[in-house]
């Protein structure tokens, strides 16, 4: 009898250190999970290695959650564009499969780039926001922005001399998300960073960006046509291109709502009254 006593009180003394030495040294999953492995060790009769794997594969799927969590946050991509609610049926079977094959984040390590095009409604914003967030969670560093916020923030830097800063902070994001360029009409000095950005992103870094402007009309945007070309191809140079010509997700949306609304019965009179 006194000597269980013993053993379990000097099993619980062992717990107590464990778990301070475990928080002392910032190990969070192997500490939440100790009580656990120690059960399910006993339990299933599990040799210390065993015992050992077990607890540091619970530290690395809490970091990885961590990491992915703040990868997210840091994302600033928008709440709820993800595949979970993208229906993949609206594209084009070719569309769809070139989706598929970016799934598996090799674009990222290969610094290609995404363009997507499309009119606006089609879905260009949902999609991209959807490929950038399954590559958040396979681990990637991606930022997304706006073109207009993207300049902004480039042209206020440069007026303060840190552009090259700036720039450098960017340049940990293994993708940039760059939504709506060409939707509204830049001056001249926010294009010429732009054209920086993008000149310093190349074969360094992803750039994922959305237009309703084809490149026909990128001349609109960089204002001037040496610049357009060169900012063109740099992109185009290794990247994969979308297009979702097709009809406005809005807009189908709010004609199934009204047809929905059509084909209610007729309310009766004594309903109408
Ligand atoms: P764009 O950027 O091309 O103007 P958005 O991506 O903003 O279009 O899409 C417009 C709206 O329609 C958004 O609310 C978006 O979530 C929704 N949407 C577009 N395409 C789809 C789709 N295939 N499945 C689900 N929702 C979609
Ligand atoms: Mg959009």
């Amino acid at each position: 009898m006194s000597v269980r006593r013993d053993k379990g009180h000097h099993g619980t003394a062992t717990r107590k250190l464990v778990e301070e030495m475990l928080a002392a040294l910032h190990l969070p999953g192997m500490r939440a999970a100790y009580e656990e492995c120690v059960r399910t060790a006993l339990q299933e009769n599990l040799g210390c290695e065993e015992f050992l794997r077990m607890l540091l594969e619970r530290e690395t799927e809490t970091r990885e959650a961590r990491q992915i969590e703040r990868l997210t946050v840091q994302s600033r991509l928008p709440h709820g564009k993800t595949f979970e609610t993208f229906d993949r049926r609206r594209l084009p079977p070719g569309t769809a499969r070139m989706v598929e094959a970016l799934g598996d984040g090799g674009f990222i390590d290969r610094r290609e780039n995404v363009l997507v095009f499309g009119n606006p409604g089609s879905g260009k914003t949902h999609l991209l926001c959807a490929i950038a967030e399954e590559q958040v969670r396979r681990g990637h560093s991606v930022l997304f922005t706006t073109c207009s916020l993207l300049v902004q923030h480039l042209l206020a830097a440069k007026r303060d001399l840190t552009l090259a800063g700036a720039l450098k902070k960017l340049a940990r994001h293994e993708a940039l998300v760059i939504d709506d360029i060409g939707y509204v009409q830049h001056s001249r000095d926010e294009m010429e960073v732009l054209f920086t950005l993008l000149a310093d992103r190349y074969e360094r870094g992803s750039v994922l960006l959305t237009s309703n402007l084809p490149f026909s009309q990128w001349e609109r945007i960089f204002k001037d046509p040496m610049v357009t070309a060169a900012a063109i191809d740099r992109l185009v140079h290794h990247s994969i291109i979308v297009e979702l010509n097709m009809e406005s997700y809005r807009m189908a949306a709010a004609q199934k709502a009204r047809k929905a609304s059509s084909n209610q019965p007729e309310p009766t009179k004594e309903e109408k009254e």
